[in-house]
């Protein structure tokens, strides 16, 4: 079979267990591609063809002795910032270059012991701080869709990797819209889950309260497929949350459209720099959903004009003090002949963190300072709660909440936004992490250039279920999710 890559997720597990195909087919059937694709698009950081085969192998025999396990022998790849036993991990940044991590994240031992096959780590902006992955110290990853294009951020290997099918599946995170942007980006759908759902650890931190790991794919049900693997309490993460776990493939019908109460933010569709093209597209998506017997409602979320300054002292803050560990001494890159210890630090960190990384520690190290504490971390902390409380009052009303992923589609590399350009283009998903809710993006159609536009769907705590189903059933009713990258075409 030439292509397996077209396969959704359930019918490669079909596959792999009817042995129409083995799992080493299977992955060196991505490894080829990837040899083949990834030096125009740029998604993995690091390949592991031996590894990948030896899990491959493990897999085929599982699979004979008849061992149950949904995913068993189906490729993932890894975003870049989930440590991996024995595999360079390096959160996109020259200063973990050579960090080689002595243990798994969860993440990627729930994968491992579902046998899924880890193809290997995909790029993204470094320490997850940004909305292009430009930011990485390996290069700017290229968005199938049009190669001039950025992916979107930071998880934008992850999204460029399924886009190109060099993955039917991959990891990616989530501090402020890094899966349901790039998502939106690439055309893909992806799960940003209740903060608490998926384990964080191992996951390289950049804003502790904010962060959530999550599943990207083509599709809602291959999304549910991943979750059912990442999802569950950890007693290795303190955030984790203990409360059961939904069986997100089982669930896909759990929730009909009919009668869903969608909830329409007045201010979400009124803010400046939203594109004509988008508007359009998610407007009609909730027409579509209308037909399918949901209901429009308008909604308030007064505290929208906050979302940014809120966000962008919170998320810094908290990168400045989990970065405070690579000194040098500890982790990665070193710089050499060291005048003292002083020196030490200082230059491993100027030499070893890019630009937008030393700025996001100096926002949140003078946020955090003595003088400036309660008036910016302090406060923005309170807004964070009425952010939260603007939310819930919604969903008094309202069973989920409908917004575009991001303003605009994918812009050209080098677009040389300026940093606060950038972090508008985060207004309609930070919010989502300073309350702790779950979100989804899905794509919904297309600009005037071809590149993919996303709805988000935002849900009430632990909806996980709820926006999976929403949005199979959406998938069911439309094919956009179908429409395959031009790169992807280019090599079907
Ligand atoms: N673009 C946002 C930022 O730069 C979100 C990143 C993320 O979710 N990791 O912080």
């Amino acid at each position: 079979m030439t292509d397996l890559h077209r396969l959704s997720v359930r019918e490669m597990a079909e596959g792999l267990k009817s042995a129409q195909f083995s799992s080493r087919e299977l992955t060196q059937h991505y490894l080829d591609r990837i040899a083949k694709i990834d030096q125009h698009v740029k998604s993995y950081v690091t390949v592991t063809p031996e590894h990948a085969l030896a899990q491959a192998d493990a897999a085929d025999g599982l699979l004979k002795s008849g061992m149950a396990g949904a995913l068993i022998g189906v490729p993932l790849a890894h975003k870049d910032i989930f440590c991996t036993q024995g595999i360079k991990t390096t959160a996109g940044s020259k200063i973990l270059d050579n960090f080689i991590s002595p243990y798994d994240a969860t993440v990627v031992s729930k994968a491992k012991a579902a046998g899924l096959v880890t193809l290997g780590k995909v790029n993204m902006d470094e320490f997850a701080m940004g909305s292009t992955s430009e930011s990485s110290y390996y290069g700017a990853t290229k968005n199938p869709w049009n190669l001039d294009c950025v992916p979107g951020g930071s998880s934008g290997g992850s999204a460029a990797a399924v886009a190109a099918d060099l993955t039917p599946i991959a990891t990616g995170t989530d501090t402020g819209g890094s899966i349901r942007q790039p998502a939106s980006f690439c055309g893909l759908t992806g799960l940003k889950p209740t903060y608490g759902r998926v384990s964080r650890f191992g996951m390289i931190a950049y804003a502790s309260s904010l962060d959530q790991g999550g599943p990207m794919a083509r599709s809602a049900e291959d999304c549910a497929y991943l979750m059912n693997v990442m999802a569950g309490h950890d007693q290795k993460d303190s955030t984790s949350v203990n409360k059961d776990v939904d069986d997100y493939v089982a669930d896909l019908n759990a929730t009909t459209v009919k009668g869903l109460r969608i909830g329409i933010p007045k201010q979400y569709f009124n803010v400046q720099g939203l594109d004509a093209d988008v508007k359009a597209r998610v407007e009609e998506s909730l027409k579509k959903l209308e037909e399918m017997g949901a209901t429009l409602v308008e909604i308030d979320l007064n505290m929208t004009d906050a979302y940014v300054p809120t966000y962008y002292l919170i998320a810094p803050a908290e990168a400045s003090s989990n970065l405070q560990r690579y000194d040098g001494v500890r982790y990665g890159y070193r710089a050499e002949n060291p005048k003292d210890i002083l020196d030490l630090y200082k230059r491993s960190r100027s030499e070893g963190f890019g630009a937008e990384v030393q700025r996001r520690i100096l926002i949140g190290t003078y946020a955090l300072s003595a003088g400036y504490y309660d008036a910016y971390y302090v406060k923005a902390q309170k807004v964070r709660r009425l952010i939260q409380q603007d939310f819930l009052k919604a969903f008094e009303s309202v069973d989920v909440i409908a917004a575009p992923s991001a303003p605009t589609t994918a812009y050209k590399i080098g677009a040389s936004l300026d940093p606060v350009e950038m972090y508008l283009g985060d207004i309609y998903t930070i919010a989502v992490n300073l309350a702790g809710l779950p979100a989804i993006n899905a794509p919904v159609g297309f600009d005037a250039n071809n590149l993919p536009v996303g709805l988000q769907l935002i849900g009430n705590y632990w909806s996980e279920s709820q926006l999976l189903s929403v949005v199979h059933q959406y998938q069911q009713a439309t094919d956009w999710h179908t429409k395959r990258a031009t790169i992807a075409e280019e090599n079907a």
